[in-house]
């Protein structure tokens, strides 16, 4: 970077050599999700604001990632920055035993929004554990253990979590054991069940669900956890009439119906939870990454009133010494009101409705790259193939590719930072971005698919 350049930058070359340092010592440190650690070449972050991130040499990015699909209010608000540091001054942490103001309002605010009667809310560090805890409730509450999951689906990465999840995130921990059972999903553009209707797709995969409780024996079944808008899996939105279908037949056989919103809920699909988008009530909803937009760890299961009375008097077999954070909370309770202050939920559906599919629809006319695009609120995918005729994938499910990496790396040299999957293209921005600046970044990422349609050969 010039000295000039290193003036007009929004970060200073102090912090640029700093961000150099951190670098070195997290390479030589700093254990990483995920990867193989060896070639593993990080981003740094030096600032955030709003929708912008910049990196470690001080280059300025639209965010369009919301880094894992939680920073739903942006990055560094005013209101959640300032609420968090007034807790830490007043009560910064508690054991989870004590009444706290900040975990009592939080409960509030969320129940008022969950669907239904889903009224009593336990709190977790995050996403996973709130699912492990949803199951673990479900089984106690209906003394059966088994657990349906549908492929193309991620659940979290601890233990049960990662078996329950439906996608190659699990191979390498898959007990095969743990009493879960992975149902076939609806999921129109790549049916399992060579349906060429969306209501055909309904029909068939709703068929499959029942058959494979019925051949498991419903009454060895405690619940079903699904993604009301599958969220890394491909934001594939279940066709009409799927999900009150799913609602249907868990309740005909007294199965739990898990709602996983750790990614859907919040705002992210333009309605509070994906859910409400059908109507459809569960037993179980667990949250996370939105709640208070990840500035703080915090996840969580609402409790419908039928599970809350078997642990009215039986003890629950579960916690955690940081349930409920003051600090998580307090985050959780300035995100919520400024989320209704701001009006981003319909803000939301608004982005969604009026700029992101009518562009990304556009984009569809314009590159043959692009198979398919889909989505709600601030909540799309691209799906890119080589062949839109035989939808072959511009990467194999489950991994990534020479092509993938040149779209990507296209992306981020238009200083664009998407959230990218197999062959998919997410676009799942803050539900506050400036519109002007959402626009900025789809032209953006219209360069990044010029690249995609280089690679297209049929
Ligand atoms: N469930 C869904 C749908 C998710 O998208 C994620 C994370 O991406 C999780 C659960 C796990 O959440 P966490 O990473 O907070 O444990």
């Amino acid at each position: 970077m010039t000295d000039q350049l290193a003036e007009q930058a929004a970060v200073t070359k102090a912090e640029i050599a700093e961000g150099r340092r951190a670098y070195e010592l997290d390479r030589e440190h700093v254990f990483h999700s995920w990867v193989a650690q060896g070639p593993f070449s990080p981003m740094t972050v030096l600032k955030t604001e709003g929708s912008k991130v910049w990196d470690g040499e001080g280059k300025e990015f639209i965010d369009l990632s919301s880094q894992m699909v939680n920073t739903n209010i942006g990055h560094q608000h005013p209101k959640v920055i300032a609420a968090i540091a007034e807790q830490a001054a007043r009560l910064c942490t508690i054991a989870p035993a004590h009444v706290n103001t900040a975990r009592s309002e939080a409960a509030r605010l969320i129940a008022e929004r969950t669907p239904g009667e889903l009224n009593k809310i336990f709190f977790t560090n995050g996403g996973a554990d709130a699912n492990e805890h949803a199951i673990r409730m479900a089984r106690l509450h209906t003394g059966r253990h088994k657990v349906l999951s549908a492929y193309r689906s991620y659940h979290g990465g601890t233990h049960l979590a990662v078996n329950v999840t439906g996608d190659p995130r699990r191979f390498a921990s898959d007990h095969a054991s743990d009493g879960i059972v992975h149902f076939r999903p609806a999921y129109p553009y790549r049916s399992y069940f060579h349906s060429s209707t969306e209501a055909e797709e309904t029909e068939r995969a709703l068929q499959h669900l029942e058959e494979t409780i019925v051949l498991e024996g419903p009454q060895t079944i405690a619940a079903l956890i699904l993604e009301s808008i599958p969220g890394t899996a491909g934001i594939y939105l279940p066709p009409a009439g799927y999900m009150e279908g799913v609602r249907e037949l868990t309740r005909k056989y007294g199965i739990v119906y898990i709602a996983d919103e750790v990614m859907s809920g919040f705002g992210r699909a333009g309605e509070w939870f994906a859910v409400d988008t059908w109507g459809v009530v569960p037993d179980l909803l667990t949250f996370a990454k939105g709640v208070n937009s990840g500035y703080v760890p915090l996840g969580g299961v609402a409790i419908s009133p039928e599970i809350f009375e078997t642990f009215r008097e039986r003890p629950y077999p579960g916690g955690l010494t940081y349930s409920g954070h003051p600090l998580a909370c307090a985050a959780a309770v300035a995100t919520i009101n400024a989320m209704e202050d701001e009006q981003l939920v319909s803000n939301a559906k608004r982005l969604g409705e009026d700029i992101i599919g009518p562009t990304l629809r556009e984009f569809a006319q314009r590159h043959p790259s692009i198979g398919e695009v889909r989505g709600q609120g601030v909540f799309w995918a691209i799906e890119l193939v080589k062949n839109r005729q035989t939808r072959e994938p511009m990467a194999a499910y489950g991994g990534s590719s020479p092509e993938m990496n040149e779209i990507i790396a296209a992306a981020k040299a238009e200083g664009l930072l998407p959230f990218a999957n197999f062959n998919r293209i997410h676009v799942v921005p803050a539900m506050n971005i400036d519109d002007d600046l959402l626009i900025e970044a789809l032209g953006r990422l219209e360069k990044a698919l010029a690249v995609a349609d280089g690679f297209v050969t049929g």
